[in-house]
């Protein structure tokens, strides 16, 4: 596992880093050249390391490492990598959502040791949050269980998809421990013996993201890479982080979508015209999500019941209007997007990531349904 050099929570703060509009600009750069270059590959299955690594060096993954820790510049830094990949959009949520645990862990050694490094991007990883996010809501049991033992936990499960690993990664995990009603929450080192990475089937899109099936055998979690000991009232305190932070891929994604039936008006537009969506309506969609989203990431930590509906809502609606974008975007590009080349295809299946990804369009439609109106 790659670990900065003595890293400190100090030196992830504010002080140290260059101003979000600098970042912004860097990661503008890097979508646009490097990251246009590579999608068809990612897509393809390649596993973008150096991108992932030279994103982190530009600061990618520390917009959200500031005072307050307001995620709107964090949302706009995955919102212009996903303009142009959505895997990779996905691989910076997960790389962000890794940072982000960080930073609301009150486990100061643990802050200590992974923050910066995770948050510089030399430490690359994930979350593995599916499964206990289905969980809390009675969709299914939680897939790792734990035994507290001498200096941390003993750990064993089966975890079907987590993204964004590799032999030296890690990633954020709750598990339920023996005897105890609360679960926990903790880092998982993939570098350990304990932990075996298993590759997964095709996927329809999302092949490049560093997806495993991860299995755990008696695998020891030091108190060291304990998150949270209570992982519920964690869980409550960053969740609206974590969802809110997913609007990035689906801006950029929306974003280009708008672009692609742009691009056809000239050739196609005295047919186009026909088509029940125009761009100019997806156009509205966005600016509403966007200002929506903007609004509720300047305040992440707002326990109010009133506003976790509407992140929740916001989320609903960023997945519902990526599928409609990818949609109208093919029904405008016909033929010249149907070709396996052509980025319009891969939009359409990367869309559909976005309504499925946990919280999925079916879960956030049954916690809207179990919240008080
Ligand atoms: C490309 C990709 C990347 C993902 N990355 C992550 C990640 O980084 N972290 C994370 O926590 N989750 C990840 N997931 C899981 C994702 O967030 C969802 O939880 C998952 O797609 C299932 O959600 P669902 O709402 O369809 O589940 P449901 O429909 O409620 O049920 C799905 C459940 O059925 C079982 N199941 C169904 N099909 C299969 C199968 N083919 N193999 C194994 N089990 C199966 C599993 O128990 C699974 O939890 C990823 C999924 C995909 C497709």
């Amino acid at each position: 596992m790659l670990v900065a050099t003595a890293p400190t929570a100090e030196a992830a703060s504010p002080a140290s880093a260059p101003p979000p509009e600098a970042v912004l600009a860097e990661i503008r750069t890097i979508a646009g050249t490097d990251l246009a270059t590579w999608a068809r590959a990612i897509d393809e299955g390649a596993y973008p390391a150096t991108l992932m690594h030279r994103l982190g060096d530009v600061g990618a993954f520390r917009l959200h490492v500031n005072e307050g820790h307001a995620v709107g510049d964090a949302i706009e830094g995955m919102a212009l990598v996903s303009e142009h990949c959505v895997s990779t959009g996905f691989m910076a949520w997960c790389q962000n959502t890794l940072a982000w645990y960080l930073i609301n862990s009150e486990n100061a050694a643990a802050r200590t040791r992974y923050l910066n490094a995770a948050a510089n991007g030399q430490l690359l990883g994930g979350t593995a949050l599916s499964n206990p996010m289905k969980s809390f809501f009675g969709i299914e049991t939680l897939k790792l269980k734990g035994t507290r033992v001498a200096g941390g936990y003993k750990v064993k499960g089966i975890l079907p998809w987590v993204s964004n690993l590799g032999a030296d990664h890690v990633f954020g995990a709750i598990f339920a421990v023996e005897g105890r009603d609360t679960p926990v929450m903790a880092l998982i080192d993939c570098a350990d013996p304990a932990v075996t990475l298993k590759p997964c089937e095709r996927f329809l899109a999302m092949d490049g993201t560093g997806t495993y099936g991860v299995q755990v055998r008696d695998l020891f979690v030091p108190d060291e890479m304990v998150l949270a000991d209570d992982a519920m009232p964690f869980v409550k305190k960053m969740r609206a982080g974590f969802i809110l932070l997913q609007a990035g891929m689906a801006v950029g994604l929306i974003r280009d979508c708008i672009a692609l039936m742009r691009e056809v008006e000239a050739p196609l537009g005295h047919v186009n015209r026909f088509l029940e969506v125009q761009p100019s309506q997806m156009a509205d969609s966005l600016a509403g999500i966007e200002a929506e989203v903007a609004a509720l990431a300047a305040t992440p930590f707002d326990t109010s019941p009133a506003y976790w509906r509407r992140v929740v809502e916001a989320r609903l609606l960023a997945g519902e209007v990526s599928v409609q974008a990818a949609h109208n975007a093919m029904l405008h590009c016909g033929a010249r997007g149907y070709v396996a080349a052509h980025r319009c295809q891969r939009r359409l299946r990367e869309a559909y990531f976005v309504a499925i990804v946990t919280p999925a369009t079916k879960q956030l439609r049954l916690m809207l349904d179990e919240m008080p109106a």
